[in-house]
C-alpha cells in the first residue's frame, strides 16, 4: 500500500513528506492508523548521525486496522500506543530484562532480524526508526511494540508514554522505588525530567526539588509535584539544595551536565541512589563514596517492561495523579519540522505531531 511519511534522507534538519511504499504485516506483526506521535531527542540525534533513508518517529499512538496471522492478544480496532521492541526469547527478554534484550540495536535502526524492512521507496528500502516509524501515516510494527490502551482515552495525547515519559517515570518506580517522606532531587525539566517529577510526587517523595536553568519549565515542574526549584545556572546549587534538606537520598539526572553532575554528588546522603539518562554524562562514584553505600545507575527506557508499566501510568493519568497532558505542544503533520526545531531549541517540552490532518482537530 502507499503511505504518506516523513521521510530522512541525509544527516540534515529537513524532513521531507512523501509518498512510500508499505508492505502488509507479516503473521507476527500489525498494520496501524497512526494518530499521533511524539517529537524526542532521540529522533534529533538520529536525524543529525544517520545518513540512510528512514522514517523516525518512536512514540506513536493509533489504532490497530489489521493483524498478523500469529496474533492473539491484539485485533482490529485497538487503540494502541508504541514502545522500544524486544524479541522475547533472549535471556534478558525471558528474565524479564526487556530493555537489556540481544535485538536492542538491531530493532533501534529499524530492522527485522531477516534485515528487511517494511518501508520503501522505489524498490529501495526505508527503515522505520525502532521499527516503528511514527511519523507516517500507517505503520507496520511488530507485535512486542505494540501496547493496547483504554479505548476512552485521547489517543492524540498517548503516543509519548512509549518512550520519554516511561524512561523518566520508570527510572524514579521501578528503579529507585523510593520510600514515601525521603527527599529527591531531579536535574533537567525537560519530558524525562518532569515525567521523574510526577513519579516522585506518586510515590510521596518530600521534598522534590526540580533543578533546570529554563524559568518556565520550573513553574512547570512545580504545577506537577515539585516542591521546590533551583536555577540550573546557579553556582551553587548543592549549597542551596543543601540548605532546604540537608541532602538528598534519590537523585535523577536528564542533563548530562558535568556541573549538574558534580552538584548531584554533593547533595547525596549515605546510602542514596542516583541514576540518569543524560547522553554522555554519568556520575562516577569514588571508592569512598560506594563505601558510603552510595550508587549510580544509568536508566534507559526506566527499566520498563511497556506493556506491564504503560497502563500502570495510565490508572494514574485516570486518576489525575499523572497530569502528563500538561507537557504536550501539538504541530499539525505539515509542521513537522517546526516541530523538530522547537524539540532541538527546548522552546516546547515534548511536541506532538498530528497525523491524521487539519480535520483532526
Ligand atoms: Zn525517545
Ligand atoms: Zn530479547
Amino acid at each position: 500500500m502507499k503511505v504518506q511519511a516523513a521521510v530522512h534522507f541525509e544527516k540534515s534538519n529537513e524532513l521531507v513528506i512523501q509518498e512510500l511504499d508499505l508492505e502488509d504485516p507479516r503473521p507476527d506483526e500489525v498494520l496501524i492508523k497512526t494518530v499521533a506521535c511524539g517529537v524526542c531527542h532521540t529522533d534529533i540525534w538520529v536525524q543529525q548521525n544517520y545518513t540512510n533513508a528512514m522514517v523516525l518517529g518512536h512514540e506513536a499512538s493509533g489504532v490497530i486496522e489489521r493483524i498478523g496471522s500469529n496474533i492473539e492478544t491484539l485485533k482490529s480496532g485497538d487503540h494502541v500506543v508504541t514502545a522500544y521492541n524486544w524479541c522475547g526469547e533472549c535471556e534478558a527478554c525471558r528474565e524479564g530484562r526487556t530493555w537489556e534484550c540481544d535485538s536492542f540495536n538491531d530493532s533501534f535502526d529499524g530492522l527485522r532480524p531477516d534485515g528487511t524492512t517494511p518501508l520503501s521507496l522505489s524498490g529501495k528500502p526505508v527503515t522505520p526508526l525502532m521499527r516503528e516509524g511514527g511519523f507516517a501515516a500507517k505503520m507496520v510494527c511488530h507485535k512486542n511494540s505494540v501496547i493496547k490502551v483504554d479505548s476512552s482515552l485521547d489517543l492524540r495525547l498517548l503516543g509519548p508514554l512509549g518512550c520519554g515519559i516511561m524512561t523518566g517515570a520508570g527510572s524514579v518506580l521501578n528503579y529507585l522505588n523510593p520510600e514515601p517522606g525521603r527527599p529527591i532531587a531531579v536535574f533537567g525539566t525537560g519530558c524525562v525530567g518532569l515525567s521523574a517529577i510526577m513519579a516522585a510526587r506518586i510515590a510521596g517523595c518530600d521534598p522534590i526539588i526540580a533543578v533546570d536553568r529554563l524559568p518556565s519549565r520550573l513553574e512547570l515542574a512545580v504545577k506537577l509535584g515539585a516542591t521546590h526549584c533551583a536555577n540550573g545556572e546557579n553556582a551553587d546549587i548543592a549549597k542551596f539544595i543543601k540548605s532546604i534538606c540537608g541532602g538528598v537520598d534519590y537523585a535523577f539526572d536528564t542533563s548530562g551536565s558535568s556541573h549538574l553532575l558534580d552538584a548531584m554528588r554533593k547533595i547525596l546522603n549515605p546510602g542514596a541512589s542516583a541514576c540518569g539518562v543524560g547522553i554522555g554524562g554519568r556520575l562516577a562514584l569514588n571508592e569512598r563514596e560506594r563505601r558510603e553505600g552510595k550508587s549510580w545507575t544509568t536508566t534507559d527506557t526506566g527499566f520498563s517492561v511497556p506493556p506491564l508499566f504503560i497502563p500502570k501510568l495510565l490508572e494514574y493519568h485516570k486518576a489525575g495523579r499523572f497530569p502528563f497532558e500538561k507537557m504536550l505542544h501539538f504541530y499539525q503533520f505539515d509542521e513537522i519540522n517546526e516541530a523538530f526545531e522547537a524539540n532541538r531549541a527546548c522552546t516546547v517540552v515534548k511536541p506532538v505531531v498530528l497525523m491524521e490532518g487539519r480535520a483532526y482537530l
